[in-house]
């Protein structure tokens, strides 16, 4: 048996009884894959023990023995009943056989009675309405509260105050996915929602239980399924569950089946937390078609969004890195984008309800597949207008059961690609400014705009005097993704800049470095050949690999990989550089942190 803190209790530690309050005891037993956790609470109290909702036939051996490593079994006197469903009271008939002392009663409402005299047992029944509703231990006083829900009119709660717990039955109940004792924060609500829309037949009746429950000063709630809730999270759920809708007549039109439900519900949570806990809009894109596909077969996510300066921009995973992508838009999809609302797309088509999501047809965008068109950012506030395009591996007649998390996902994702279309138009904006500069801002270097006007003049004099060549060393650093995955995008700034300072310092003044973009760089150097070109690039390799970047990278070092070209004569610029590339990429394969010398043209 354990006596530890509630939190992060495990399945296997469900092996034992529990001490969840002062000598309270959770001796249920946890059936697994069952969205309906069924626990049983024991209340230590020498020979006038309780325990509460006992279980049934698949359980109760567990309890048992649970029972046995607190007290010997013989200490119930008291086993409390709050409603006569075969999840708790299925255990009775063995119950009868086994209790060996003639005070032991059954602790019910008359109603619950009733049915329960039809298991033929000898154990008296107690009822708490005729003892006023409490019940003394001596030395503890337990209290009980009328409750009455859908499956049993007779229903109801006790309170220990001692302790402070409410042994809730089912009132509290929640469907959780695997064990999980005690409820870890407000999310748990999520649990709680689906149970009580279809276990309590309408608000008022839910009012009038969490009325009666009101009056006790709760610190803990230990309900039949689902998990506890600790004191901190009673505020919340008690306040939320007094603004549910419930009702079974709220199911008939909706989607009855638990655990989809279930599956939506998570879904809806993982969702909010990748948005809040993940920055870049790839990994949040990412995400999100992982938790769809939990619900519907996605084979492809992209955006298509119209930016601020009325472009329409396409973000698909392949075009990660390429900044704002401008593309044509396939026609059908063009009036979603034109409005502020999507508009009917063909004759005889259901028409979209204002701004929600549409699938299209198979065919609708060429491929064979229909299409899941959920138009992002159709308020009066928004700046970029987008949709999201989900392809369906299978065929979706309607959206029935899917629209509540569809819909609660357009508004996250919204933000994203918003965040997104203004990071990329940022990016192109700068990415104009360098082009016109002669200085790169980031690393002081020349820029490649710099570059193209400086290297006409020397190919110019090159080509008039062939002792005046023309080298290049082309410089990629290696595995420069792996820094800002790892350190952040300041720390990858920096080791850019400190690069370049490297750069700086080992080179000739006459020499040319160039930023040619993102952590590529080219030098070019006057009047040389291969081989001394291959020394000089290869005395930069060093200088490089040895470089200490201090914090946050502490001894981590950085290496880069060469390739090398000496300029042919009448070589264009470009057929020049595209030379030392192939090189740079053969010293990518080869291993990188090496130079490798061009291929003559
Ligand atoms: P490889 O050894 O194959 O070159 O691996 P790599 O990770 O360096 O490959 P890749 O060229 O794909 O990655 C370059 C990365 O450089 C991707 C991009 O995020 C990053 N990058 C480009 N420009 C900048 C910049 O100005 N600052 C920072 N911090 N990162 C940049
Ligand atoms: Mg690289
Ligand atoms: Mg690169």
């Amino acid at each position: 048996m354990q006596a530890i803190g509630l939190d992060g209790i495990t399945a296997a530690q469900a092996n034992d009884a529990i001490e969840i309050a002062h000598r309270v005891w959770w001796v249920g037993h946890y059936l697994e894959d069952d969205p309906f956790q069924c626990h049983v609470y024991l209340i230590e109290h020498g020979d006038q023990s309780v325990l509460f909702d006992p279980g049934s036939a698949l359980t109760f051996r567990h309890t048992l023995r649970k029972i046995g490593q607190v007290i010997p079994f013989g200490h119930i006197r008291y086993f409390v009943c709050h409603h006569q469903d075969p999840d708790i009271t299925g255990a009775l008939p063995l119950i009868d056989q086994i209790v060996d002392r003639d005070d032991a009663v059954i602790v019910t409402h008359w109603r619950a009675e009733a049915l329960l005299r039809h298991y033929g047992l000898s154990l008296p029944f107690w009822r708490v309405e005729d003892h006023d509703w409490a019940l003394d231990l001596g030395g503890r006083c337990l209290e009980f509260a009328f409750t009455p829900y859908a499956h049993f009119p007779g229903a109801y709660v006790t309170f220990d105050g001692t302790t402070g717990t409410l042994f809730s039955s089912d009132l509290f109940g929640g469907f959780t996915d695997g064990f999980s004792l005690v409820a870890r924060d407000e999310s748990y609500f999520e649990h709680l929602r689906p149970f009580h829309e279809h276990y309590i037949p309408g608000r008022d009746i839910l009012q009038n239980a969490l009325a009666a429950i009101r009056k006790f000063p709760l610190k803990l709630i230990a309900p039949q399924h689902g998990s506890l809730i600790p004191e901190h999270l009673i505020g919340f759920m008690v306040e939320h569950l007094g603004l549910l809708e419930c009702g079974l007549y709220l199911m008939a039109s909706h989607d009855s089946n638990i655990s989809r439900l279930m599956t939506l519900n998570r879904a809806l949570r993982d969702f909010t937390e990748t948005m809040i806990l993940t920055r870049d809009f790839q990994d949040i894109a990412r995400a999100l078609f992982d938790i769809v596909n939990r619900f519907l077969s996605v084979s492809r996510l992209e955006f298509y969004a119209r930016a601020p300066n009325g472009e329409i921009v396409l973000l698909s995973p392949e075009n990660r890195y390429r900044g704002r992508v401008e593309v044509d838009v396939p026609p059908v999809l063009r009036p979603f984008l034109e409005r502020c609302e999507p508009c009917d797309l063909s004759e005889g088509a259901s028409s979209p309800s204002a701004s929600g999501p549409v699938v299209l047809p198979p065919g609708a965008l060429g491929d064979e597949r229909s299409v899941l068109v959920l138009p992002l950012g159709f308020y009066p506030e928004s700046v970029i207008g987008a949709l999201a395009l989900l392809t369906l591996e299978q065929p979706l007649a309607g959206l029935e059961g899917h629209e509540k998390v569809i819909n609660q996902m357009t508004d996250p994702l919204q933000v994203a690609v918003e965040r997104e279309v203004l990071h990329r138009t940022l990016d192109q904006e700068r990415q104009r400014f360098y082009e016109t500069s002669i200085r790169d801002p980031l690393t002081g270097l020349f820029t490649r705009y710099y570059m193209q006007e400086t290297l006409r003049r020397l190919l110019d004099l090159n080509d008039r005097d062939p002792h005046a060549s023309v080298g290049v060393a082309l410089l990629d650093l290696d595995h420069f993704k792996n820094v800002n995955d790892l350190f952040g995008h300041g720390t990858g700034d920096l080791v850019l800049r400190t690069l370049a300072e490297c750069l700086v310092r080992v080179l000739r003044p006459s020499d040319l470095a160039v930023r040619l973009g993102g952590e590529e760089f080219a030098v070019f150097v006057m009047g040389v050949d291969l081989d001394s070109l291959e020394n000089m690039a290869d005395r930069l390799r060093l200088s490089v690999s040895v470089l200490r970047l201090g914090p946050p990278l502490g001894n981590r070092g950085i290496t880069a990989s060469f390739g090398v070209a000496v300029r042919a004569p009448g070589e264009t610029l470009a057929a020049f550089l595209e030379r030392a590339d192939r090189a740079l990429y053969r010293a990518k394969e080869g291993g990188r942190n090496r130079v490798c010398r061009a291929d003559p043209p």
